[in-house]
């Protein structure tokens, strides 16, 4: 069952999703060669706690981290070690933080260093793929069309679209009704409605769309072994337009990169 909020609920949201937001922004300027991937877990782990709020991953299903960190050919749901970062490395972080009784989620891809041309890539299509996704997230639209969106863009760009892991709504569970798979058609699923609150989050593999899971029983990776992108934002279905709780600004800032894309999309729901 889709549990609708009310505009109170989504600003307690908003401010859950910019805990995550913070934490990513905090841990850009920490992801380089040499880094050690637990004790960048610490690290976030004390700065969303810092924020009055808890790790929303942490214990989750038992998982045994604040985050969840997936290098190269690991697609999501990597366990951090304490393998030090490699020059030319991909990072996918996806983290979680509970505040005021409401979940934020959100991941994004980081480079290590000088990463190989067609890495980039693949980074950039999956994060365009993303807001095509959320441009879909709107009155009258269904779960297929947000689905169908992601796997057009990037099949066109020959990439696989990992299919057994999906986006979700989101609330005071992490993971709540409807799910939101990243390919599907036209016009089928739940139907949204003002109020929505959900986690858009491509999972995109350079090569086949086949994965295979390590007995860790958690790390998920691509079957062959190509590398693999996660961009995950968290969006409320508002006066029948997407809105963005998340930020990438943060990272940007962190990492000097410009980038409009975020205003873009804003400008551009206003003209749908
Ligand atoms: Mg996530
Ligand atoms: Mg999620």
């Amino acid at each position: 069952m889709v549990k609708i909020k009310t505009a109170e609920e989504i600003e307690l949201m908003r401010e859950s999703a910019l805990v995550v937001s913070r934490t990513l922004g905090m841990l850009a300027s920490e992801i380089k060669p040499g880094a050690n991937p637990l004790a960048l877990d610490k690290m976030a782990e004390d700065f969303i706690r810092e924020q009055g709020a808890e790790p929303g991953f942490l214990g989750m299903y038992d998982f045994p981290n604040t985050l969840n960190w997936s290098p190269n050919a690991q697609v999501v749901h990597g366990i951090p070690n304490n393998e030090p970062l490699k020059e030319g490395d991909v990072i996918s972080v996806d983290c979680g933080a509970l505040k005021n009784g409401y979940y934020g989620d959100h991941a994004y891809t980081f480079e290590v260093g000088e990463v190989a041309e067609a890495t980039k890539k693949l980074l950039q299509v999956t994060k365009e793929s993303l807001y095509v996704g959320i441009r879909e997230f709107k009155e009258g639209n269904r779960v297929g069309d947000v689905g169908f969106a992601i796997q057009k863009y990037c099949e066109s760009h020959g990439y696989g679209v990992v299919r057994e892991l999906v986006g979700h709504g989101l609330g005071t569970e992490l993971h709540e009704d409807p799910q939101m798979p990243n390919y599907g058609k036209r016009g089928r699923g739940k139907k949204f409605v003002n109020g929505m609150v959900v986690a858009i989050e491509p999972m995109i593999n350079m090569g086949t769309r086949r994965i295979k899971q390590l007995k860790d029983g958690w790390t998920i990776l691509t079957a062959d072994g190509k590398p693999s992108a996660h961009f995950e934002h968290d969006v409320a279905l508002v006066d029948g337009k997407p809105e963005l709780l998340s930020t990438f600004q943060y990272i940007y800032k962190a990492l000097g990169i410009e980038s409009s894309e975020e205003e873009e999309f804003r400008h551009q729901n206003l003209v749908l």
